[in-house]
């Protein structure tokens, strides 16, 4: 599979800013790239979830975690003791990735195989929200993501469950988002070639919700209305 010859990434005909930085300017295929806040944001709030990059004494990792978006900054959430908490509050340089893979590109040729996708690379450096009332009202923000309107219903994070979680949030100034959309792109010798060629698209789904065994309680909006068949 390659994704990294010009040929098989069409361009996603967007229009794009400037790249905030030298190192968040895409130079490999260049024309699927984007700086426009826009396209940042509708990743960012398509994604439960991104992976941050970053090292410590160890080495490098990646780790997944939960994440949501307030305004022009990207948040996620940890117990106090986890090391990638840690390191975030040391100030580490990290590297924030989301991924929403939207089909498979069969072209002709093995090599002109590509995915269609919609991604973007953060940079950066975590700062720790301080204020109880802030780490509080932006838990509810990452209840609302998950279920409008589910933050007044839940119990609130007590004193202690919130003084034991430590809420980040990086600015989203140095971005680069990278799309591709479209079908295959094989060379002009291969395109007479007997092979399928096209798009085998991926989609998320909202499937029916499944109640616990022991709930007593109707589903409320959000519940009802979360089973639908088209795309997130
Ligand atoms: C689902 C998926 C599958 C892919 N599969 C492959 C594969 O098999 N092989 C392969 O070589 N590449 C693949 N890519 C592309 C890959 O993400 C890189 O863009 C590519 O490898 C070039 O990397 P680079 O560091 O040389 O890019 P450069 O253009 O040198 O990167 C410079 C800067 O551009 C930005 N940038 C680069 N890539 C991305 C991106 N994907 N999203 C947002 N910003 C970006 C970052 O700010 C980065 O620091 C895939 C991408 C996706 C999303």
């Amino acid at each position: 599979m390659s994704t990294s010859s010009p040929a098989n990434e069409t361009p996603a005909a967007l229009t794009s800013a400037q790249a905030p930085s030298a190192r968040s300017r895409v130079r490999r295929v260049a024309e699927n790239a984007n700086y426009e806040r826009e396209t940042l944001y509708a990743i960012i709030d398509a994604a439960y979830v991104c992976h941050i990059a970053f090292t410590d004494p160890h080495g490098t990792h990646c780790i997944p975690t939960a994440c949501w978006r307030e305004g022009q900054h990207l948040y996620i959430h940890g117990s106090n003791g986890s090391r990638m908490v840690k390191r975030m509050l040391d100030g580490a340089q990290v590297c924030v990735t989301i991924t929403h893979i939207d089909g498979l590109v069969l072209a002709r040729s093995a090599f002109n195989h590509s995915m269609n996708y919609r991604s973007c690379m953060i940079y950066g450096q975590f700062e720790a929200l301080v204020e109880t009332a802030d780490k509080r009202s932006s838990m509810d923000a990452f209840m609302h993501k998950i279920a409008p309107g589910r933050e007044h219903e839940a119990r609130p994070g007590n004193a202690k469950e919130l003084a034991a979680t430590t809420v980040l949030r990086i600015p989203l100034d140095e971005a680069a988002c990278k799309l591709r959309r479209g079908p295959p792109v094989d060379d002009a010798q291969d395109q007479g070639l007997p092979v399928w060629a096209g798009v085998l698209p991926l989609q998320q789904f909202q499937a029916p919700p499944i109640a616990a065994s022991d709930n007593v309680v109707a589903a409320p909006d959000y519940v009802r209305q979360w089973h639908r068949s088209e795309e997130r």
